[in-house]
């Protein structure tokens, strides 16, 4: 069984560079964000594949003697997150397998909605999964083929497989990245030019291109949905195997997910979410004396409402950005202790103001409420909660990690509810025509289920087996 579908994750992968793992460590250093709870790099070297991977952050998991390990001058690496299921480092990418071919590593960002169906027939002919993620399935659809060319093996497993991947695959010879048909994810293609040391360029891909800026190297062009590019010694290759499907990009990237500093789906996240902000000033104006980002998802949108309404905008919270995954829990009962760890007022800032508080989403409304406790605390006298997205009334089967249905709080309360729930004196969010409003430079038609139940690709039921008859 998969116990978990929802991962997020980045991917990156470098060819044809003197430093392979160490670039690979700046990109997945930079793609952090996207995922903390593991990460790995493989490395090929004379034909050979080697791996490091580990539990937690980039710069713990990896250190100089390690990249040491990782010789060569083509690798890719992974960093991923999850908040529920199996936490283990069985789960962490890259997956390395061995086949008549040769050994291949891959890494995966996305969620297979036919996982499930797959993986219960591979067990049935025999295959023995070592994980449970839904990325094994794509190897071991793999495995079952004969066919001499590795391309023909990965694209016709890839035929079979419905969902989000982009992917970065990595061979003794050849770089591949790969972004499914409707193109959920980011994947970026970027070069170094001539860093080769053998008069060529390196190249890059990555999930988003802020992993370019730390690497200077320059961005070239998206990984078009449903294009598979190989990178080998005689250069890039570009093939479009899949049967065309309408171009479905994440809109939550932009929202939430992805930095602010990186250009996904042709447009920058820092303008997009100044926008957001703009437009949720356009839905729901109200008259205050401060506008407050909850930090840092929060912060842009935040300026955008600022800026649209006059009404001036304060780091009213400050972020303790040094957070890890343990500390140790007083034994006294203070007051609000879990999001007092992250966040605190500004108490000169809020005592006394009528606050419009930003922030990008509610999921089950804990940090809103919380958050609102605190700055009433800190003397806030009124609180309006402001949201730079619709609500959150479904899970995501395509990679982002939200809780069911029954944990969020939109999907079974309504608007006063919620309003009542966080204690906010006036919610309001942004509705989805000022989502389309504010992305539409991107020029996409984007995928935007949690918010309104549309999914482009359905997840398939696996078959119940009869007991009896
Ligand atoms: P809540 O407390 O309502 O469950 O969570 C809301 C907060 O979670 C917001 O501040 C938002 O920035 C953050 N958030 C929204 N979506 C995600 C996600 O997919 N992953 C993580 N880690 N945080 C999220
Ligand atoms: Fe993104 Fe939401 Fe679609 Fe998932 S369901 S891919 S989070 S827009
Ligand atoms: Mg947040």
């Amino acid at each position: 069984m998969f116990d978990k579908f929802n991962d997020e994750c980045g991917v990156f992968g470098v060819y044809n560079h003197p430093e392979a793992a160490n670039i690979t460590y700046l990109g997945l250093y930079s793609l952090q964000h996207r995922g903390q709870e593991s990460a790995g790099i493989v490395s090929s070297n004379e034909g050979k594949l080697r791996s490091h991977k580990g539990m937690g952050l980039v710069a713990d998991i990896f250190h100089k003697k390690d990249l040491a390990r990782l010789p060569g001058k083509s690798a890719i690496g992974h960093v991923r997150y999850s908040t529920a299921g199996e936490s283990h480092i069985k789960n962490a990418q890259p997956f390395v397998v061995e086949y008549s071919l040769g050994e291949i590593a891959i890494a995966h960002n996305g969620n297979i909605v036919n996982a499930q169906i797959l993986r219960d027939e591979l067990e049935a002919y025999g295959s023995i999964f070592q994980s449970s993620m839904d990325t094994e399935v794509i190897v071991h659809l793999m495995a079952t083929s004969n066919d001499s060319k590795l391309i023909r093996r990965l694209t016709s497993a890839l035929m079979r497989v419905k969902g989000a991947y982009s992917l970065v695959l990595l061979s003794n010879k050849k770089l591949i990245a790969v972004r499914d048909p409707n193109g959920f994810r980011p994947l970026v293609l970027g070069r170094i030019k001539d860093a080769g040391r053998d008069g060529k360029d390196s190249w890059v891909v990555a999930s988003e291109t802020c992993a370019f800026e730390i690497i200077d190297a320059e961005y070239v062009r998206d990984v078009e949905p449903g294009e598979v590019i190989i990178i080998d010694e005689y250069g890039l290759k570009s093939i479009k195997p899949f049967a065309e499907a309408k171009y479905t990009p994440c809109v939550f990237e932009f929202i939430y997910f992805a930095r602010p500093d990186s250009r996904i789906f042709n447009a920058n996240v820092y303008t997009v979410r100044k926008r957001l902000g703009a437009e949720l000033y356009r839905d729901h104006p109200v008259e205050a004396d401060v506008v407050l980002p909850v930090p840092d998802s929060g912060t842009p949108a935040a300026m955008g409402y600022a800026e649209a309404s006059g009404i001036p905008f304060e780091m009213g919270m400050v972020r303790n950005h040094y957070v890890g995954r343990t500390f140790i829990e007083p034994q006294a009962e203070i007051r609000h202790f879990g999001v007092k760890i992250k966040l605190n007022p500004i108490r000169d800032i809020v005592a006394g103001k009528r606050v419009v508080v930003v922030d990008d989403s509610i999921v089950r409304g804990t940090t809103s409420q919380k958050i609102i406790k605190m700055l009433r605390n800190a003397g806030a006298s009124e609180i309006h909660m402001r949201i730079s997205s619709p609500p959150t009334i479904s899970p995501c089967y395509y990679g982002i990690d939200t809780p069911n249905k029954e944990e969020l709080i939109a999907a079974n309360h309504d608007l006063a509810d919620i309003n009542d729930y966080i204690t906010s004196d006036t919610l309001g969010y942004l509705s989805i025509e000022g989502v389309y409003r504010a992305v539409a430079e991107s020029g996409a038609s984007f995928c935007d289920a949690c918010f309104t139940g549309n999914y482009v690709l359905a997840r398939p039921k696996p078959p119940q087996l009869a007991l009896f008859g």
